[in-house]
């Protein structure tokens, strides 16, 4: 037997299934699937993706042994039917579509009512005892071949319709008659001739071949290369091409046509939502000429019908175990089932309905987790532009999605005015060339901000995400002029106090005020969690004593409460450089700064080490019993010192110093690449003052809070280590203070020492620093950078021309590059365990937020991630997808 092209469905029975989608394309599949079930599907046969593939492949010609089995299916289909395509007395109607593996919705072509012409229209019309019906069927079937087959432009058949109804001084289609459809029957007969040069084919297998060539034709239109492209559809063989006996819901006015959901695609609950209208096509629904009933309105008017629809939707739903989006046609008081798949939902329905299915017994915990993306997850979290909004918006800018969730408010282009707008109650967004520590404030009151400048790691995009902030990085086209106060786009001009809407979650900025919806967080999605925790929990390994963990990155005692609100395990990275910049200790840390002598550095760093101290405790009451990394401080000096000669003059005079003596000071502090410059454990090494201060605030908070009763777990973290030596000496360094703090102290606190590896020598000699780290701290943000060379503040300039010429798959400050960073993360581990074979790894750098990153770090056998606080929910989810997939 030859190979097989063509696919029967019908009489019960299909020659294909839901499994074979790759063949038969999503509806093909499920056509067949739905046949053998039993449920009432009109009858006709699937020509398989590999037909499509091989059309392109011969130059759009087919085999003959393709011809034959269409021929062969046809014919078994007009006997199942007991009708006949062209027949004069009892014509076959069929529909051509389209079908992939992947769904399209929309992108490529269908035929219906193929198999008219004018022998058949008359049968048609003596069949149904209605002229007009049949004649209406007509007029769209050339209508929609013109267009679709021979690309007759559609303006010139609208064109001959008009003329009829002008004619007839009628102004909608449904008032012309039987007689009126006739002549614009004509008129379309004119108008294909004109345009394809030769008449309007009444052979109907010729219509046929004319409709599949025209389907698979589709498949490289531009539109659905380009949906294949933006949705990241890669490698498929094709469409599938349906041919299926036609159903009609506008025959009588017992027939009609609808759309349905298992449940309801919004919100989830389980209540069988859907929309009808009788006697009328699929397509009158869709382009909203009439106002569909609700489908609770069919109970009563055809109980029969609904009855019968309830029990295909319950067996549908069984079967594929998920909620089904399902399309009907009645003919004659007979239900037909056109498709079914699984229906897209929100992110509210999409939790829901995973929990409810796992409770009503339908589906396992595990395959509830798989079930929920975490971009649905994400909806749940932020306040967002409702999607039906959404669709009808223009953006006037589109950035980086750098922080998720909507926000609205008055533009402002300081951090000062920011706070000023803020104290009087008004809404603000931060719109800034670029972010800087000294913003924090400004940040902290805004609802949003929007930067022209900076990728997903820019100071704004980091700390945005910490603070569960929707941002906008790294938008090009919005051109900032902060003197005055205004910034231009697209020729428009926007000025301090002009209302703006960010789109965090995809990038998009908005002139004016839109509404926003809250965030809902409920029962379900707890409950959900709870599952995933179970998941990550079980998933031990060697070194991981409590399976895959989720910590968070927060600096403030509320982020940490926060956090654990969110499930968050332990503290991954507590930054303290923010803690500088409060008024209270800002100035004494420039005095620091700018001290001559280490005793003038010691007494300036005094006054700061009692409030770090208060800092710190506050941080370990809230993580009571989990444990809390603390990095010493990070970012070069200069950060913390003004610039301009005025600042600098003022700072003197605060200081009580010499103007000329303090500018030559901050002056020499300046470096031109300050991220590879006199930073992190360098810092350490040479301002040791800095690190004893913070290492005996982190000891002193933690025996004071141990006193009170508090389980406190603090594990010192030292950054930008390169060398062993580094961590060597700074280890003794931290050791003599902590022996100090605990000499004598009455109660027990178990402290680790560890060290971040995010500069790539640290990685390639883990083995060399393990000796002297308690754990490892993947600091993917500053490992990422230094691997590829990209400055991860100036990334926004040409990261996304990378991604669009396809020379990056993705931002890889947003995904870690596994085949390239990632084996120095495998690497350092490997390394590290092979001279402390329980050494504790994890990751804090932003991909700890990041779904495909957090399931490399579980194959890379990291020991927990580490997130902020607001995507804490999103990696407990991901995490237990990574244990999942890794079975
Ligand atoms: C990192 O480099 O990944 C990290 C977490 O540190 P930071 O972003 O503060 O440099
Ligand atoms: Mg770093």
């Amino acid at each position: 037997m030859s190979h097989q092209y063509v696919y029967y469905f019908g009489a019960g029975k299909a020659e294909g299934g839901a499994g074979m989608r790759e063949l038969l394309g999503g509806k093909g599949a499920n056509l067949a699937e739905m046949t053998n079930l039993g449920i009432p599907v009109p009858p006709g046969f699937t020509i398989s993706t590999e037909v499509c593939s091989l059309y392109y492949r011969s130059n759009r010609t087919y085999p003959d042994v393709v011809r034959t089995q269409v021929a062969e299916n046809l014919n078994r289909l007009e006997k199942e039917m007991g009708k006949k395509l062209g027949d004069r007395d009892d014509p076959l109607l069929v529909s051509v579509r389209s079908g992939a593996a992947v769904s399209m919705p929309g992108m490529m072509d269908t035929v219906l009512n193929l198999g008219l012409n004018s022998s058949a229209v008359e049968g048609i019309a003596e069949n149904t005892g209605n002229a007009r019906f049949a004649w209406d069927a007509y007029r769209r079937f050339v209508q929609m071949y013109g267009d679709v087959v021979m690309g007759v432009p559609h303006d010139d058949f609208e064109e001959a319709l008009e003329a009829v109804k002008r004619g007839r001084g009628v102004e909608a289609d449904t008032e012309l008659n039987a007689e009126d459809l006739k002549r614009v029957v004509d008129g379309y007969m004119t108008v294909y001739e004109r345009a394809v040069g030769k008449g309007f084919p009444q052979n109907p297998i010729e219509q046929l071949w004319g409709a599949i060539d025209a389907v698979f034709g589709s498949w490289n239109n531009e539109r659905a290369v380009k949906y294949r492209g933006i949705n990241k559809i890669g490698e498929l063989l094709g469409t599938a091409v349906n041919v299926q006996s036609m159903v009609y819901g506008n025959w009588s006015d017992t027939s009609g046509t609808g759309v349905c959901f298992s449940r309801d695609p919004s919100t989830g609950e389980n209540y069988f939502y859907g929309e009808y209208l009788m006697n009328a096509q699929g397509e009158d629904v869709v382009a909203g000429i009439r106002t569909p009933e609700p489908l609770s309105s069919l109970e009563n008017a055809n109980p029969e019908v609904y009855r019968q629809l309830v029990g295909v939707k319950e067996r549908l739903e069984g079967h594929y175990r998920d909620m089904q989006d399902m399309e009907f046609t009645i003919q004659e008081g007979r239900l037909f089932l056109l498709q079914t798949r699984n229906g897209k939902r929100t992110g509210r329905a999409a939790v829901k309905v995973a929990v409810d299915l796992v409770n009503e017994g339908m589906i396992s915990k595990e395959d509830a987790i798989g079930r929920v993306t975490a971009e649905q997850l994400d909806q749940l979290l932020h306040p967002m532009i409702s999607p039906g909004v959404k669709k009808t918006l223009k953006p006037i800018a589109k950035g980086l999605e750098a922080s998720p969730g909507a926000a609205v408010g008055k533009v402002v282009f300081s951090a000062d005015e920011a706070e000023l707008w803020a104290a009087r109650g008004e809404k603000i967004v931060l719109v800034r060339r670029e972010t800087s520590p000294e913003d924090i404030g400004g940040m902290n009151v805004a609802e949003g901000i929007l930067t022209s400048t900076g990728g997903m790691t820019s100071h704004a995009a980091v700390v945005a995400r910490g603070m569960g902030k929707p941002c906008v990085a790294g938008c090009k086209a919005v051109l900032i002029d902060e003197d005055a106060r205004v910034f231009n786009v697209g020729g428009k001009t926007y000025g301090e106090g002009d209302l703006i809407t960010l789109d965090g979650s995809d990038g998009e900025v908005y002139a004016g005020e839109i509404e926003l919806e809250k965030p809902a967080l409920g029962g379900e999605l707890n409950e959900l969690l709870s599952w995933a925790d179970e998941i990550r929990h079980a998933a031990k390994r060697i070194g991981i004593e409590d399976g895959f963990m989720v910590r968070t990155n927060a600096d403030l005692p509320q982020d940490a409460k926060l956090a654990v609100d969110f499930g968050a395990e332990g503290i991954g990275l507590t930054r303290t450089e923010h803690m500088f910049f409060e008024e209270a200790k800002l100035s004494s840390f420039r005095r620091m700064i700018v001290a001559d002598s280490p005793q003038e550095r010691v007494n300036s760093l005094k006054p700061i080490l009692r409030l770090q101290i208060e800092d710190f405790r506050g941080i370990f009451r809230e993580m009571d019993g989990k444990p809390v990394t603390i990095r010493l401080l990070d970012p070069p000096l200069h950060e913390f010192v003004p610039h301009s000669e005025a600042e600098v003059s003022e700072l003197a005079e605060e200081l009580g110093t010499d103007a000329g003596k303090l500018l030559k000071r901050v002056r020499g502090l300046r470096e031109l690449n300050p991220m590879l410059g006199h930073r992190g454990c360098r810092l350490g090494i040479t301002y040791p003052e800095v690190y004893d201060m913070q290492v005996e605030a982190i000891m002193s908070a933690a025996v004071a809070e141990a006193r009170a009763g508090i389980d406190v777990q603090p594990e010192i973290m030292i950054p930008l280590i390169g060398t062993a030596a580094e961590l060597e000496v700074l280890r003794a360094n931290a050791r003599k203070v902590i022996d100090r703090v605990l000499d004598g102290v009455n109660v027990r606190v178990d402290y680790l020492i560890g060290t971040m590896i995010e500069i790539p020598r640290a990685a390639l000699t883990a083995d060399l620093i393990a000796p002297h780290a308690d754990f490892y701290s993947f600091g993917t943000n500053d490992l990422t950078q230094m691997t590829f060379g990209f400055s991860r503040d100036d990334v926004g300039s040409f990261v996304p021309e990378y991604i669009e010429k396809k020379i990056l798959p993705v931002d890889p400050f947003q995904t870690l590059d596994a085949s390239g960073v990632g084996q120095l993360v495998e690497m350092g581990v490997r390394k590290g365990r092979r001279v402390k074979p329980a050494l504790k790894t994890g990751i804090c750098g932003e991909h700890g937020g990041d779904p495909a990153s957090i399931a490399f770090c579980y194959k890379a056998g990291l020991n927990y991630v580490s997130c902020s606080p607001y995507r804490v929910p999103i990696a407990r989810l991901a995490a237990a997808q990574a244990v999942l997939t890794a079975k």
